[in-house]
């Protein structure tokens, strides 16, 4: 099976991208990441072409008006994130199956879409304390990053019920499972 879509979402710090290097490590679903377009900075360890293709706020707007997204919002106030279209396309092309870690409007902009090609898995954190104690300890963020994160997942927590699947991760294990199950099911 090929060009099946799997779009992971949920609030930054929820194990989303963890969650999606496992299905990636089966072999058997076919899957291959969708690197998106991002205006932040990298991060270390972060590669450009790998993690994301790092533009500037300038190059991704004019990439806007090329119509070249085949979605993409302001995750945070002049962090912008997309889905280039060729990206989609260069991983069907190699008859593979896509995978995606992308904010809540955009996964649900994705299924629009592509309808009963995409599947929509929201990736919950047992609770909005449990996911502040994690984004801190992953110690990536400014005090002020962590806020803004903090600010935008409750406001994701709302969009849960429109996904298709919704995987609490309190034991990573257990969520990888699920969502395994729940792979297995849409690419047969
Ligand atoms: P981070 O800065 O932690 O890598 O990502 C921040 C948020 O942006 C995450 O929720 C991630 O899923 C989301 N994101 C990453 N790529 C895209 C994209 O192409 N489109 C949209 N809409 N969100 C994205």
């Amino acid at each position: 099976m090929a060009g099946k879509l799997v779009i992971l979402s949920g609030p930054s710090g929820t194990g989303k991208s963890t969650i999606a290097k496992q299905l990636l490590k089966n072999e058997k679903f076919n899957l291959s990441f969708s690197i998106s377009v991002c205006t932040r900075k990298k991060r270390e360890g972060e590669i450009e072409g790998k993690d994301y293709y790092f533009l500037t706020i300038d190059k991704f707007k004019s990439k806007i008006e090329d119509n070249e997204f085949l979605e993409w919002e302001e995750v945070y106030p002049t962090c912008y994130y997309g889905t280039l279209k060729i990206e989609v396309e260069r991983i069907k092309s190699m008859g593979k199956n896509v995978i995606f870690d992308v904010d809540v409007n955009g996964a649900l902009s994705i299924k629009r879409s592509y309808k009963e090609d995409a599947v929509t898995i929201f990736i919950k954190p047992p609770s909005i304390e449990a996911l502040e104690e994690r984004l801190q300890n992953r110690s990536t963020e400014t005090d002020d990053n962590l806020a803004k994160r903090l600010r935008k997942a409750n406001m994701e927590m709302a969009y849960a019920r429109k996904f298709d699947h919704i995987v609490i991760n309190e034991n990573l294990e257990n969520a990888v499972k699920e969502a395994e199950e729940i792979v297995e099911k849409f690419i047969p």
